[in-house]
């Protein structure tokens, strides 16, 4: 089950692509060596080694963003933390809930 679903995943997301290309492995090393502590873990002042760099704003597949950033350094805590923040958001944003 859970690989069917992270094969649905991957081909619903033909944009992950972008992450094996040199240009964001340039992007990535760039961002982790000029800041190499993940920034919200920092801002709760904890001390903890960035290993993911996010993209702040979605990107939505469209290289010229993917590329252009604003980026953030993350923990794997963090990043996956704010991944799910994000698909909850997009979530909401397709039913009308009431606000409680
Ligand atoms: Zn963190």
């Amino acid at each position: 089950m859970r690989r069917e679903y992270d094969r649905k995943r991957r081909q619903s997301h033909p944009w992950r692509a972008l992450y094996k290309t040199p240009e964001w492995q340039a992007i990535r090393a760039q961002v982790l060596g000029s800041e190499p502590l993940c920034r919200r873990c920092q801002a709760e002042g904890l001390i903890t080694a960035a290993t993911v760099v996010n993209h702040v704003e979605r990107h939505h597949g469209d290289p010229a963003k993917f590329f252009s950033g604003p980026f953030e350094p993350l923990c794997k805590p963090c990043h996956d933390g704010e991944v799910q923040r994000q698909e909850r958001a997009a979530e909401a944003e397709g039913r009308a809930s009431p606000s409680t």
